[in-house]
């Protein structure tokens, strides 16, 4: 069935108060049964080339005793983003009046409330703008090209009536458009109706002369927005996001839960990432990042958080597609604990995004191996390059997946020089979880049950039982279809902080992870080892990193510090590489630095460390499950 879940649970009480804000019916609603008023907003875009938002808010409240005041709250964050952003500081020129216009008292009660004393009003209305000049998938950004805004960066709520179904009429300059997954109130131009104030709240808006791709879906529709120019090819776009669509829709059972989808892609010279929603996603792309991958690396596969690379290949805008497409299931309708209903003044902790965040990132490298997009050889590259990756960070042996995800409001999205010592990641980590996991259910089954039918079970058990799932569930449901217990790994690597054991997966498709050193473990061929990311900026040659317990981080090497010589001669980052090259482990170097204002001389003796490259690669003497399991993994059809 091609329903929302919200749909479901729409009440018929619901329902005819729908209808009645659809037509705007002044018809009194039945007073005994439910007390919700009516809530339109409007937002018009009378200069867009100030940046400015005018959000009306209409309530009109039929029922007795009609309430004495009001409390408008401006959401504090957006979901699917874990920092707290305080939309409210964007607000300015708030006003309140009733029905004939006459002013009602307001006053501010915290950062983010509004208290209007409504004195028993049946029909009132708050006025105020909304500053708009940030491009983001979670800000706002309004100007004379276009208009994109997230709801819940614009348009308060009446505490107390988050369930309230609303409509939202949009007043978009001429000759511009608009784009919502949010469904249109039948008859009136630029309408729309949301259920409650999480589907509101969940549905971006784009307004502009932006260009549509349109495809459908086993007959549901699906379009992609966009707004910006750049070196894409429209018709192979529409045919692999398609491809996507199609793989997912067929990997989580075959059922499309939602009646149509949209994709907002903003193009622009420099821009990226991606917001999941329940039936839309807003990308941000590089516009000429739609180039063919670099031919001696595989690069532009990325999860779609803060810290990322940019994204600048074709290859790399289609993992992005499949990241956020994904999360249609995992986040949006398969849900943490704490991830909705949302509270939307204040963090909202869960354990779990290292499943909704890193699994999502997992499953969108097997998408694109499963839809053809990539070869089995880029998807086996790509995760030995993730490992490597997991590897090279010091932080993973001091944080938990779980412990990254309940602190992603102050740690994640608020990176710094220590994050690499101190932090994993969990997209990135979580990923490789998510492939670990996969296989060792695979593994235990012998190839009957997969990480796929974990998936499909919590969207059929949880999601349609209208239950969030725990940590606790989570590796339940793992177990249930490894038909054992998967205690040691979740202990180990979920919750703890242990090495990974990469090949206690890779076995079970008949693979291993060959990490063998160049120099083959003779110290001999071990090269000269500093431990520092070094950035040349302009004249500067700055130290951008240190990795804890690297010779760099023992012997007193600072992030932030300029290096002016080498053995007292002048340094730039190429002069510094290729005489660091020439040393031996062991050997002396002076290094001459900038630290804040003050000049001083460190004297470092540099490490050993081998030049290594992950690979993936086929055991010898693969039996034929693990070759089954292989197949069945990476999509690859008998006889193909
Ligand atoms: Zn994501």
């Amino acid at each position: 069935m091609k329903t929302e879940k919200s749909s479901r649970r729409l009440s018929i009480v619901g329902l005819v108060l729908l209808i009645m804000v659809a037509v705007g019916s002044a018809v009194a609603q039945n007073k005994q049964q439910d007390p919700a008023p009516n809530i339109a907003f409007t937002v018009s875009i009378p200069k867009p080339h100030t940046h400015m938002l005018d959000v009306e808010l209409r309530i009109k409240q039929d029922v007795e005793p009609a309430t004495k005041e009001q409390v408008l709250v401006m959401p504090v964050w957006t979901p699917g983003s874990y920092l707290i952003r305080e939309f409210e500081r964007q607000v300015q020129d708030f006003a309140a009046s009733d029905a004939s216009g006459r002013p009602l008292q307001w006053a501010k009660i915290n950062k983010d409330s509004w208290r209007v004393t409504t004195n028993g009003a049946r029909d009132w209305r708050a006025s105020y703008r909304v500053y708009a000049n940030e491009l983001s998938v979670r800000t706002n950004e309004v100007n004379s090209d276009h208009a994109f805004w997230n709801n819940a960066a614009l348009l308060m709520y009446p505490e107390g009536l988050l369930n309230a179904p609303s409509t939202l009429h949009i007043l978009a300059p001429q000759p511009w458009k608009v784009a919502t997954g949010l469904p249109p109130v039948p008859g009136q131009k630029n309408t729309f109706r949301a259920e409650n104030f999480d589907i509101l709240y969940d549905s971006p808006v784009e307004a502009s002369n932006f260009k549509t791709l349109s495809f459908e879906v086993k007959g549901v529709p699906h379009r992609i927005v966009i707004d910006g120019e750049g070196n894409y090819d429209p018709e192979k776009m529409r045919a692999d996001v398609k491809k996507i669509v199609e793989t997912e829709v067929e990997l989580m059972g075959g059922e499309i839960p939602y009646h149509d989808y949209t994709f907002i892609l903003h193009l622009r010279a420099n821009t990226g990432g991606g917001l999941e929603h329940l039936n839309s996603t807003a990308l941000g792309y590089s516009r000429f990042g739609f180039g063919p991958e670099p031919k001696d690396r595989s690069e532009g596969v990325n999860s779609a958080g803060p810290g990322a690379p940019p994204l600048r290949t074709y290859r790399g805008f289609l993992s992005l597609v499949a990241h956020e497409f994904f999360h249609l299931w995992n986040v949006k309708r398969i849900r943490p604990d704490a991830l909705g209903p949302f509270d939307y003044t204040k963090e909202n902790y869960t354990k779990l995004l290292w499943v909704a965040e890193g699994i999502t990132d997992y499953y969108a490298r097997v998408v694109l191996r499963r839809a053809g997009l990539i070869s089995e050889q880029d998807f086996l590259k790509e995760n030995a390059k993730a490992f490597q990756g997991l590897q090279n960070t010091p932080g993973r042996l001091v944080m938990s997946v779980e412990e990254s995800s309940f602190d992603t409001w102050i740690k994640y999205y608020r990176q710094d020089e220590n994050s690499i010592n101190s932090q994993v990641d969990y997209y990135d980590k979580g990923a490789i979880l998510g492939l670990l996991l996969d296989l060792e259910i695979r593994k235990q089954s012998h190839g009957a049950k997969s990480l796929d039918d974990v998936m499909r079970y919590l969207y059929a058990e949880f999601y349609k039982k209208n239950r969030n799932y725990t940590p606790q569930d989570f590796q339940k449901v793992c177990e249930l279809m490894a038909g054992s217990s998967l205690e040691p790994f979740f202990a180990k690597y979920v919750r703890g902080r242990e090495e990974l054991d990469y090949d206690a997966g890779l076995t079970a498709a008949g693979l291993r992870l060959d990490r063998t050193m160049a120099a083959n473990g003779n110290k001999a061929l071990e090269k000269a080892y500093l431990g520092a990311d070094l950035a040349q900026e302009g004249e500067r040659l700055l130290v951008k990193r240190v990795y804890a317990g690297a010779p760099a981080y023992e012997q007193g090497l600072n992030t932030g510090d300029q290096i002016v010589a080498l053995n007292n001669m002048r340094a730039n980052k190429e002069f510094f590489d290729t005489r660091v090259a020439e040393k031996r482990p062991g050997d002396l170097v002076t290094l001459t630095i900038f630290r804040s204002d003050d000049l001083s001389t460190l004297l470092i003796k540099l490490g050993g460390k081998a030049d290594s490259v992950y690979r993936i690669v086929p055991l010898d003497n693969a039996a034929e499950e693990q070759k089954r399991i292989y197949q069945s993994w990476l999509g690859i059809l008998p006889g193909k």
